[in-house]
């Protein structure tokens, strides 16, 4: 069985022979190249071929693509700062006033500010890849966590906080939605297997579980059903402890949940047996900081809570440190290569849970 069937096998929640590893690495990649983080992060090419080495390094079965959390915030208005050696941020929101949501114009992506480098990211590596390995091409931020950057973010609280502008804000929130559609459906169409959405900051490190109900989880859906209706597979990730909502994450109808490694594992499991797969939860710190024991210990963990009937690719719970060493990276894949196959290492214990 190669990588592409058993990470489809286990996202349409049937059996594959072992649990299928997936590695958040878009700044591990940027870093292996030894060029300014920058550089790498405008160029698909320079992205798709530092993705393509680690994949010869380590062999894992889902590949995410993306440049960081500002590519549809910058064409969209946003200022971009790309430092050297960390991940771009956005300097200066888009919108000064909540009223010129009127003004924001919908970014093609094959024309605007970095967006077309992912799709270029895209085709090159599923032109290499692509009968072999689930490529999934990441639709860049979850619509509330776009609106909250192409607003500012302290802004976009303030807006939530004060609630007396709630159409501007829901017509800012539609506006991201359909960029982020765009985005998602441009991805599918350069190949890519799945795409994926991380709604970051709509998870309750930020905000209430009531407000993620009324600003975050209907336009999640919406990308959602708008993949789904193309025929996609689509990863929902929020950072942080995403207990409290979970099972309003599986109500999205995303076929993948990406969970953080502050989650309560065994409620996400609870919460989305039968209905979807989940992604995670090994401690991107812990990748980077502790030694390859350590990281085994946490894989059989995650593997153990969550993946013993299938329905677990396992993978850092978040993205990882550019400077992760290899060693861990190496004990993540390992562990589900030998402590993940089904028939043998789980077989026995699978329907026991
Ligand atoms: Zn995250």
């Amino acid at each position: 069985m190669n990588s592409l069937t058993r990470a489809l096998k286990t996202i349409n929640l049937e059996m594959p022979d072992r649990v299928p590893v997936d590695l958040h690495s878009f700044a591990v990649a940027a870093y292996s190249t030894g060029k300014p983080f920058g550089e790498v992060f405008k160029n698909g090419k320079l992205m798709a071929e530092a993705q393509l080495k680690l994949w010869e390094r380590f062999g894992h079965d889902v590949i995410l693509l993306e440049n960081g959390t500002t590519a549809m915030a910058e064409a969209m208005g946003c200022m971009v700062a790309y430092p050297d050696d960390i991940p771009p941020k956005v300097v200066e929101p888009a919108l000064k006033r909540l009223e010129d949501v009127e003004k924001l114009t919908l970014p093609d992506p094959g024309s605007t500010a970095t967006l077309p480098q992912l799709l270029i990211a895209t085709r090159r590596v599923v032109e290499e890849l692509g009968q072999e390995v689930f490529i999934m091409g990441r639709a860049d931020q979850g619509p509330f966590s776009l609106a909250a950057l192409v607003r500012g973010i302290d802004n976009f609280l303030l807006d939530l906080a004060l609630g007396t502008q709630k159409e501007l804000i829901h017509q800012l929130l539609e506006v991201c939605t359909q960029a982020v559609i765009r985005l998602a459906l441009a991805q599918l169409e350069a190949g890519a297997h799945g795409t994926s959405i991380g709604d970051s900051l709509a998870g309750p490190s930020l905000i209430s579980p009531a407000m993620y109900m009324e600003y975050a989880f209907p336009y999640e859906k919406k990308v959602v059903e708008a993949v789904k209706t193309a025929g996609g597979i689509v990863a929902l990730h929020i950072c942080g402890d995403t207990t409290a909502i979970v099972d309003k994450m599986v109500e999205t109808g995303a076929q993948i949940l990406e969970i953080d490694e502050k989650t309560d594992l065994l409620k996400a499991r609870s919460a989305s047996q039968g209905k979807c797969c989940l992604l995670g939860q090994v401690s991107p710190t812990a990748l980077r900081n502790e030694p390859p024991a350590e990281i085994e210990r946490l894989a059989r963990r995650a593997i153990e809570i969550a993946g013993l009937n299938g329905g677990l690719i396992l993978g850092p719970g978040c993205a990882m440190a550019a400077d992760t060493p290899a060693a861990n990276i190496e004990a993540l894949v390992k562990t589900a290569r030998i402590y993940g196959q089904y028939e043998n290492t789980l077989g026995g214990r699978a329907n026991a849970v």
